[in-house]
């Protein structure tokens, strides 16, 4: 299944006369391309749909009100993409390297520089966990998340960003082989012998996708100025 967000009233307003439907994927008139990413891995495809018949009962919900449905998944959807749980794990991860890693004979935490910014990104993510905190006791509380979200997403996803970013430039040179034989478990080792190297390029290169997906950080920060600057 799918579920698209259709427009049913061609006269309302651009947010109203939205309808929610699910959609059986084996409907005739559907079909699916794929995009194949820079990692090179197939996550992502174009949909088309041509003269797509859907029966009434797969709409969700009331007609021409899908845009509320989508705001409150959206909410959700933002919340749960700040990913502080993951970006704790990965921050253990660069340390680890971070310590293996050698510059001017001591490991590259150490070093002033690199260390001073893996100490910055660790106090970015303790605040973003915090704020995820209070946004769950407020959804405990009955109230679902709002615009606040919308900071979630952009902080989470610099922040994992960052992490890939500072990943690679800890390991170098190791990170620049794009080892699909290794990533595939096809070799035993990487082929520059430095395992933990091996998926960096493609980690990379893969999340770039954070600041898009889930509505881009631009459109965040505009609805962060409107709804909760009230510019
Ligand atoms: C890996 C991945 C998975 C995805 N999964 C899904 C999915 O499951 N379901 C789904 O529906 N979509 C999905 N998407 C699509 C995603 O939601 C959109 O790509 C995203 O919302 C951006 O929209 P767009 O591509 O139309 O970019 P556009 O809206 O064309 O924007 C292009 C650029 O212009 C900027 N921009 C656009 N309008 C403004 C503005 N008003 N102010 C300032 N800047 C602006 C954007 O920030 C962006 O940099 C996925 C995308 C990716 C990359």
């Amino acid at each position: 299944m799918i579920f698209c967000l259709v427009r049913t009233d061609f006269e309302a307003k651009k947010q109203e006369g939205i309808s929610f439907l699910l959609i059986d994927m084996k409907t005739p008139g559907i079909t699916v391309r794929p995009i194949i990413m820079l990692d090179e891995e197939h996550e992502v495809n174009e949909v088309f749909f041509d003269n797509v018949q859907v029966p009434v009962e797969n709409r969700v919900g009331e007609e021409n009100r899908g845009w509320t449905y989508a705001k409150y998944l959206l909410g959700h959807e933002r919340t749960g993409i700040a990913r502080v749980g993951n970006s704790k794990r990965e921050l253990g991860f660069l340390k680890r390297v971070a310590k293996q890693q050698q510059k001017n004979g001591r490991p590259l935490l150490e070093d002033p520089l690199f260390g001073a910014k893996v100490a910055a990104l660790e106090i970015e993510l303790m605040a973003l966990e915090l704020t995820v905190l209070r946004v769950v006791s407020s959804e405990s509380a009955g109230k679902g998340p709002g615009p606040e979200a919308s900071m979630l997403k952009i902080k989470g996803t610099e922040i994992q960003q960052m992490l890939t970013e500072l990943m690679v430039e800890a390991v170098g040179p190791y990170a620049q082989p794009f080892d699909t034989a290794y990533l595939e478990c096809e070799h035993e080792h990487a082929v520059t012998g430095y395992d933990d190297a091996a998926p960096l390029a493609a980690y990379y290169f893969n999340y770039r996708k954070t600041s898009i997906y889930g509505g881009s950080n631009e459109i965040q920060k505009n609805i962060i100025s409107q709804m909760i600057l009230g510019l």
